[in-house]
């Protein structure tokens, strides 16, 4: 059996979704099952040391279902990088291109110490737009990113490549 063949055959393909021609890799199956879930935590957990990162970002809003329990098992504290306009304290924001069309994530100015070593999560690593917008954003409030954790990646995307361009190891569970 392939590594992680248990949790791949819990990923379905959507095709043309949200748009005709992408092949959507839906990760909510997996959630469904309680197990399979938590399998899926545990070996994220496994790809990386914990004493090399202070705290773990998470990408709304899938990735803020990985990382929340990824946090809460590494008892590792979690910034939120949100959607527009959800922050009610003072945030920074960033605008990046999608696969399929652009968005922007922000960050509370405070939620980050200079220095602070960051875990970055999500669900899925495809043009790496995303990640590198992360990357950025926390950059930006003086954090050391040098890792990102995805439950998938899809290495014809590119991003893996753009994330370990910029100093940024990727790591995921499948492909
Ligand atoms: P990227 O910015 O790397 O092109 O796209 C990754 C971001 O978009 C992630 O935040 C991810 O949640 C979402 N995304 C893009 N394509 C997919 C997909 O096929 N499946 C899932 N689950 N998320 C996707």
């Amino acid at each position: 059996m392939t590594d992680n063949q248990d949790l791949i055959d819990l990923v379905r393909t959507i095709p043309d979704y949200p748009k005709p021609g992408i092949q959507f890799r839906d990760v909510s199956t997996l959630l469904l099952d309680g197990p399979a879930f938590r399998r899926t935590i545990d070996r994220m957990i496994a790809l990386v040391d914990p004493d090399s990162f202070d705290v773990i970002a998470g990408i709304e809003a899938r990735g803020f279902i990985v990382s929340a329990a990824m946090s809460y098992a590494l008892e590792k504290g979690k910034v939120m990088l949100r959607k527009p306009g959800k922050l009610p304290g003072k945030a920074v924001s960033i605008d990046y291109a999608l696969e399929y069309g652009s968005d922007r994530i922000e960050m509370h100015v405070d939620a980050i110490q200079p220095g602070q070593r960051v875990l970055l999560v999500d669900d899925l690593l495809a043009t790496g737009g995303t990640a590198m917008a992360g990357v950025e954003l926390l950059r930006g409030q003086g954090a050391i990113v040098s890792q990102a954790l995805f439950i998938v990646d899809l290495p014809d995307l590119g991003g893996a490549q753009k994330l370990s361009a910029a100093g940024v190891k990727p790591l995921a569970l499948m492909a």
